[in-house]
């Protein structure tokens, strides 16, 4: 018998009527495959216990953080196994220190390094549908991991891979992977085949249907990753290698971001190393610098630096640059109101003139673009939020995405 892997996210396991129409859809899978669920806490669930943490402490301790935050997934896994029991089907909930699901790295931001399959192969072939709480790990000191939110995802992948799983399915409230936030834009079309370089330069950016990691998991492995949502029996995406996914299309699709924030440091005293000197100590404290520019000096002393962090990172950027004795600045200036959007396709690549297109359809709305940043595959604007929308429409209808 072939085995497959179903991951559930927040909105398939969101309330109790949706958890009996998730036990219908692992049912129906049961007749032809050894089943593996992993499923995600139910919505909003992980978000309380976030913000409950912060009601205690802004620097909240990042070991106590995964102790709290994975809890949410033990509630839903235990409510589907129990509805499945119900059901008369044999089924069990696992938290990742009874596998174990073993991580490495950071708390917050651990990445999955080895599942141990004895025990759940074992429940396998005695006929029973295991339901795996994602998200979670434990480390080489038994205190229990998480892997970054959305990263149920990177569970199923892990699972797949470690259980040498036939087929993996992403089950979501969206009916696949569409060429922009579908919630967003009413426009926006189902893709029918992805490749991974392509999911993971759009998860990257913002599209959150997947979460990145994930699909590097799943690219390094060649696991083909099917997501399609827990509400309809449509037909969903297939996340694959670029071989088999080869379409016509120039772009493939747009994300756009909401949690950026600009930085911008004036009159910067200019000499080698100075770029260095100054994100230097951002990633140190684990801030990740993404778009950068930095002016020609006119004078030859002074600079200007621009470059974007996370929101969320912002004060802490502030503090670390402000305590930064080997530089000297006139004046540092933020602006959250900023919003990456970015066009993401292989089929850039080959074709000339996509970067002017996409200028000239953003000048036509009067966006102006504040930074710019590219890679083979893909382009990104930083603009004002509040032109998120207006830019990412212009340029769905530019590269004729509805079609
Ligand atoms: P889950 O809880 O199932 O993991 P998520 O909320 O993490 O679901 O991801 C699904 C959401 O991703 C959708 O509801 C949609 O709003 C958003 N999304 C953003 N970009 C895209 C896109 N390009 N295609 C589909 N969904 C997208
Ligand atoms: N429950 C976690 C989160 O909300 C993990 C997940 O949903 O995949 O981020
Ligand atoms: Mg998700």
């Amino acid at each position: 018998m072939k085995t497959i892997v179903l991951k559930f996210g927040g909105t398939s396991v969101g309330s109790i009527k949706r958890i009996k129409k998730v036990a219908k859809i692992i049912k129906s899978y049961s007749k032809k495959y050894r089943v593996i669920v992993l499923s995600s806490a139910m919505s909003g669930t992980t978000n309380k216990l976030i913000s409950m943490s912060k009601k205690i402490s802004n620097s909240f301790s990042d070991q106590e953080y995964d102790a709290l935050v994975s809890a949410g997934e033990q509630i839903s896994c235990s409510l589907l196994a129990g509805q499945l029991i119900e059901n008369g089907i044999k089924a069990r909930s696992w938290m990742a220190w009874q596998i174990p699901i073993l991580t490495d790295g950071k708390h917050k931001h651990s990445r999955i390094k080895f599942i141990n399959n004895r025990i759940i192969n074992k429940y396998l072939r005695a006929g029973g549908i295991p339901i795996i709480a994602g998200f979670q790990g434990v480390n080489k000191n038994s205190q229990i991991t998480t892997i970054g939110r959305g990263g149920t995802d990177a569970s199923a992948i892990m699972f797949a891979k470690f259980l040498n799983a036939d087929r993996c399915v992403i089950y979501t409230d969206v009916e696949g992977v569409f060429t922009t936030d579908p919630n967003k834009l009413k426009k926006a079309k189902k893709i029918k085949k992805i490749s991974y370089e392509e999911m993971l330069e759009m998860a990257s950016l913002g599209s959150k249907v997947m979460q990145p990691h994930s699909i590097q998991d799943a690219r390094l492995n060649r696991i083909d990753i099917e997501v399609k949502s827990s509400f309809s029996n449509k037909t969903g995406t297939l996340i694959t290698k670029r071989k088999n996914a080869i379409n016509n299309r120039i772009i493939t699709g747009i994300s756009s971001t909401d949690n950026d924030a600009k930085v911008t440091l004036l009159g910067v005293k200019d000499r080698p190393g100075i770029a260095a000197t100054i994100f230097k100590p951002l990633s140190e404290n684990s801030i990740n610098v993404d778009m950068v520019v930095q002016n020609i000096s006119s004078n030859g002393k002074e600079t200007d630096l621009t470059f974007t962090i996370k929101s969320s990172d912002l004060p802490k950027t502030k503090k670390i640059i402000t305590k930064n004795k080997n530089i000297t600045l006139k004046k540092m200036v933020f602006d959250k109101n900023v919003s990456k959007v970015s066009i993401i396709g292989v089929g850039m690549v080959t074709t000339p003139g996509v970067t002017f297109r996409m200028f000239q359809a953003l000048a036509k709305q009067n966006i102006n673009i504040q930074v710019i940043s590219t890679s083979e595959i893909k382009i990104s604007v930083l603009i004002n939020r509040k032109n998120a929308m207006k830019a990412v429409k212009s340029l769905h209808a530019e590269f004729n995405l509805t079609k």
